[in-house]
Order: C-alpha cells, then structure tokens, then sequence
C-alpha cells in the first residue's frame, strides 16, 4: 500500500466510524466531545451530521480552517488534562458521543496520551453514549463497540460506556 493509499483508507475509515457513531448516538442525549480539532476536518463533519448538537472542543492550540473555529463559549483551550477534569461544571451534562483524534506520528507519545487522559474522558460521558479515537482507549467502563464494515480492525476504535 503506497503512502497515498494508506492516507485514502485513513480518512475513509475516519468518515465511516464518524457517520457510524453519529447515527449509532441518534437516541442518547448529551452533547459531542471533540478532542484534537487540528485543521477542523472531523469537527466540521460532526457539526453537519449532529445538526443541533452542542460540540465542545479541547485543543491546545487553535490552527484550524477559519469556518471551523469553534465559538470561544465551546472551547477548551489548553492542555487536555489543564481541562478535562473540571469540564463537567462548564458542558453540564454527560456527552453523547467523544471523538478523539489525538495522535501524532510519535506512535508511543500517542498511545500515552490516550492512556493518560483516558479515566478524565470516560468520566465526561453518558451510559450507553460512544468513545470514537485513533488510538486504543482502556477503562473498565468501555466495551468494544463494532467497527463499520470495510473498517479494518487497529484502524480506528470505537467503544460504548457500560455502567460497570
Ligand atoms: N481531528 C482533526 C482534524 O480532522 O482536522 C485533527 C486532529 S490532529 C490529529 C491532533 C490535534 O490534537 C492537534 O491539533 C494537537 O494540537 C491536539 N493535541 C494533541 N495533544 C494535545 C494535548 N495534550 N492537549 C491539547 N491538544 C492536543
């Protein structure tokens, strides 16, 4: 698989594991979680599939496509861990849904991450609402949810708060 290839398959199973889980959420109530807004991509398709869904975004420095800027009232800027923890008292009730899209090049870095903010990030959502990230999430709380067909297992990770 050349390199182009391999960004094609990325991106696809993104937008597949996105509409997924935006339609899998249509029956829990809460708003969506974006963290890592980059250049806005993965916010820009959740605002057009979740119309009417409040979206708060963490990201420690805004460089984003202007049209997809957040408003400042649904930003977290910073750190992640400067603010998930406290995050609750501003978004007011449990979220839907968290797409998490994290990841760098540093694989290990990545995985990291992930493990260090994963408690924070579960604490934030509803039973039964979805965890959707690029990198491996551990919790006792999260349950494998299925992938999207042609989604290759490892490519993306999907898992559902239980109430354990
Ligand atoms: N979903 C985005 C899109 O579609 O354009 C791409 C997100 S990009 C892969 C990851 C983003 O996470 C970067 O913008 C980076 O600044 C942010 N990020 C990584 N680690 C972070 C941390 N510890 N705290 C806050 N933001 C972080």
């Amino acid at each position: 698989m050349s390199r182009l290839d391999s960004v094609i398959d990325r991106l696809m199973a993104q937008r597949a594991c996105l509409d997924a889980a935006a339609a899998a959420v249509s029956s829990v109530p809460g708003p969506v979680l974006e963290l890592g807004l980059g250049n806005g991509r993965t916010y820009d398709h959740l605002r057009a599939r979740l119309p009417g869904r409040r979206i708060f975004v963490f990201e420690r420095q805004v460089n984003a496509h202007p049209d997809c800027i957040p408003p400042d009232e649904d930003l977290f800027l910073g750190d992640f861990m400067d603010h998930l923890p406290e995050a609750m008292l501003r978004i007011g009730e449990p979220a839907a849904l968290v797409h998490a899209d994290i990841g760098t090049g540093d694989k290990q870095a990545s995985m990291a991450l992930a493990a260090t903010i994963g408690s924070a990030v579960v604490d934030l959502m509803a039973s039964g609402g979805l965890l959707l990230a690029d990198q491996p999430f551990g919790d006792r709380r999260l349950a494998p949810a299925a992938l999207p067909d042609g989604v290759k297992p490892g490519r993306y990770h999907m898992f559902r708060k239980t109430d354990a």
